[in-house]
């Protein structure tokens, strides 16, 4: 847990605007950006401007900014005109986190199936 930023971390260079991505939404303690590799018509990473790990990390470490991030991800929803969407926030390798600075994932503009794969 840490809430500073990482040399390392991905997303966290694109807080910094250190590379480049699609922001979609931008406050003071949070940034939406279009996914690299779409999983639905519109999929939107939103991230705290925070670094930490994950969900639960976060909502232990800076619970407003998890707030924070859950109305981001509304706001993207409704920016994108969904009626449905989901909010997805990948935990650990085994649930297919890939970066470790959390993210939730807005997905819409298609069917989704329950469960998930
Ligand atoms: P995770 O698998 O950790 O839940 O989600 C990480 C997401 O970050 C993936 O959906 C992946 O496509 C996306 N991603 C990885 N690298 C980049 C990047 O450089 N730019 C953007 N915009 N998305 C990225």
């Amino acid at each position: 847990m840490t809430g500073e930023p990482q040399d390392d971390c991905l997303f966290c260079k694109i807080v910094a605007g250190k590379v480049p991505a699609t922001v979609v939404r931008e406050t003071e303690t949070t940034v939406a950006f279009r996914d690299i590799n779409p999983q639905a018509p519109t999929h939107v990473l939103v991230i705290p401007k925070v670094h930490y790990r994950d969900a639960a990390s976060l909502a232990a470490g800076d619970p407003a900014a998890l707030a924070d991030v859950v109305r981001e991800a509304g706001e993207v929803a409704a920016d994108e005109k969904l009626d449905s969407y989901r909010i997805v926030l990948n935990t650990g390798s085994g649930a297919g986190q890939t970066v470790w600075h959390v993210h939730a994932h807005v997905l819409g503009g298609r069917g989704m199936q329950w469960p998930p794969g």
